[in-house]
């Protein structure tokens, strides 16, 4: 029987940063990955971490924190959770700069920017990341979304992202940068496509990778969790099947669960989600997150909380046969609030102001689905001149791909165009007159720079993404040149927000609200400590990395306390 002091199911920034962290503190520890790469979720991901108060040159506090979320945050959240949120985030990052991971603060606006106590400076990254220094364990690392990459191949950091996007002043200096490093980098091109460079989520996983392989600590891949092993009302393991082969494998003194959310577990979003979706609309990589282990949480009694939501984006799918999901999906975190389109539903009605943060975004399909049953699908719609500035879903701007280079079969299926507003709605099921106008109104909202419905274009977050040079609103921008187009957009999500019910310590709770001895939870495995709240860039990764640090410390804590008394009881023995 193998054993080891912790066992960490989940090798996504959660599970991680609870094996760093364990292993930093003397326990010996290994990381059970059911998926044949590493890095979850998180390695795929922007890698962009909220983190309030976390203490690196900013004036930011605990008390203009809680001002923020107190404002932005509803429902059943438990305050002590939070602030363990809070009080361990800025720790947590003095941890990982103690372990040579140097953050670098983001000028990104809080999700409510309009909030009391919002800031734009609580989101950190990590910097490019040489894949080298992982050695044999590059290749088994999970790859970034390919849409992060330029051309879905080259290496970006978001400043340079921003520069090419936006072309931006040295813009071209910047492409010429980015292609050249690759190119110029001959021994890996002699090996693999793959760019040895890892920014956003890559930049997160590696480092915490090459801390684990420094420190001896084993990642076991294509491993997944089944069960949860119970003994005398403690979890003391875990059973394990790798090839077919089933094992148990002993935790002396605690497992952490950091196996991500359920959204590719269609039964659990059928039982939990109040607008059950498709797993196909989800972002996240198909092969990981199957809520296996929310599963035998349940089965040994643990409670579960704010299962009913995900941590929403919508999400554009391109028709193409036959490829995973990461080829398939597109997210629209910014696509749907660009000028010169506007999103409606099926009975051709607004719902959101659509610049606003991808999860509210969401929330607002959510809401307006159970309202009218007519969105999930809803519509962007966008003119010529969006057509040829912006991106919409897999639709590159028409510099880059014009509409004759768009796949005949994807026309009147993914993609719809008409010369006039009419014949667009005709197309696809919405009311003609309708549509003329809510897009007169927008045309007028354009000329105002006002929004008196939705807001859109009010706050910060919004004119972060719309168009500088479009005044008085850089959200808003008449839709008035023909060809119109429409592309369906789904209620796509990041993964889940709920899981199991865990308190301020990242222990496990039973349905009598008792921590289960042995169990504890981070990351999506969990539910947030927001709620059913999104508060700012980041806000998934920073709650994961900082719970899983968190469960890593009481473990070590429970484990010296028992060895202490142990020796205690010892010391009372002998002198008996
Ligand atoms: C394209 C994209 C960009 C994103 N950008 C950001 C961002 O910048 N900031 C942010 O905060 N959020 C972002 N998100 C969301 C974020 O990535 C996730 O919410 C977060 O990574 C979840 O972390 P985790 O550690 O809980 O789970 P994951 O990173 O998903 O890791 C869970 C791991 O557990 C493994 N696992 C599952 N079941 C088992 C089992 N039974 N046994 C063993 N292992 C198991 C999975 O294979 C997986 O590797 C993004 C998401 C996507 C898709």
């Amino acid at each position: 029987m193998e054993i080891y002091d912790v066992i960490v199911a989940g090798s996504g920034a959660a599970g991680m940063t609870a094996a760093v962290r364990a292993r930093e503190l003397g326990l010996s520890v290994l990381v059970i990955e059911k998926a044949h790469k590493y890095g979850g979720t998180s390695a795929t991901s922007g890698g962009v971490i909220w983190v309030p108060n976390h203490r690196l040159g900013t004036d930011d506090s605990k008390e203009e924190t809680f001002r923020y979320l107190d404002a932005v945050t509803s429902g059943p959240i438990r305050r002590d959770r939070v602030e363990a949120f809070v009080d361990t985030g800025s720790e947590l990052v003095a941890f990982l700069k103690s372990i040579s991971m140097e953050p670098v603060v983001m000028p990104w606006p809080d999700y409510f920017a309009e909030a009391p106590g919002a800031r734009a400076d609580r989101s950190i990254v990590f910097p490019i990341y040489d894949g080298r220094k992982l050695g044999d364990h590059f290749t088994t690392m999970r790859e970034q979304f390919t849409r992060f990459k330029l051309l879905n191949r080259y290496t970006m950091d978001f400043v340079e992202t921003n520069t090419i996007a936006s072309r931006a002043k040295g813009w071209l200096l910047t492409l010429a940068k980015v292609t050249g490093r690759y190119w110029t980098d001959f021994g890996t091109r002699r090996l693999t496509r793959r760019d040895r460079l890892m920014s956003l989520g890559g930049a997160l996983i590696g480092p915490l990778r090459q801390r684990l392989i420094e420190k001896g600590v084993e990642v076991r891949l294509g491993t997944a969790v089944e069960e949860l092993v119970v003994e005398g009302g403690r979890v003391t393991g875990v059973r394990t099947r790798r090839y077919g082969n089933v094992a148990t494998i002993q935790a002396r003194q605690g497992v952490i669960v950091c196996a991500g959310g359920f959204e590719w577990n269609q039964s659990l979003r059928d039982r939990f989600f109040t607008v059950p979706g498709s797993i196909r609309w989800s972002s996240t990589p198909e092969d990981a997150n199957d809520g296996k282990l929310l599963e035998a949480g349940l089965a040994i009694g643990a409670d579960t909380e704010f299962t009913e939501t995900g941590w929403w984006v919508p999400t554009m799918p391109t028709p193409i046969k036959g490829v995973s999901n990461f080829e398939e999906i597109h997210q629209a975190v910014f696509d749907v609030g660009r000028p010169h389109s506007v999103c409606v539903n099926r009975n051709t009605e607004r719902f959101v102001n659509e610049a606003c943060g991808y999860d509210r975004f969401g929330d607002a399909m959510l809401r307006d689905q159970v309202a009218t049953g007519a969105n999930t699908p809803c519509w962007l719609i966008f003119d010529a001149t969006f057509r040829y500035k912006f991106p919409a879903g897999g639709i590159m701007p028409d510099a880059i791909m014009p509409d004759r280079s768009i796949p005949p079969d994807w026309w009147d299926h993914y993609i719809f165009k008409a010369d006039t507003l009419d014949a667009l709605a005709d197309k696809i099921a919405l009311d003609g007159e309708k549509l003329k106008q809510v897009v007169a109104r927008m045309n007028d909202y354009a000329r105002t720079g006002k929004d008196p419905e939705f807001g859109r274009g009010d706050t910060a977050y919004d004119r972060n993404f719309g168009d500088p040079t479009l005044i008085p609103n850089p959200c808003l921008g008449t839709i008035g040149k023909a060809p119109f187009y429409a592309i369906p957009v789904n209620l796509g999500d990041l993964g889940t927000k709920g899981g199991l019910k865990a308190d301020a310590r990242a222990r496990v709770l039973d349905r009598e609200g008792q921590p289960i001895p042995g169990l504890y939870a981070a990351g999506n495995a969990s539910g947030s400590p927001f709620g059913n709240c999104y508060p700012g860039a980041g806000g998934t990764i920073g709650p994961a990395m900082v719970f899983g640090f968190i469960a890593a410390n009481d473990i070590a804590e429970q484990a010296r306390a028992a060895s202490l008394g142990g020796y205690m009881h010892n010391q009372a023995a002998a002198a008996e």
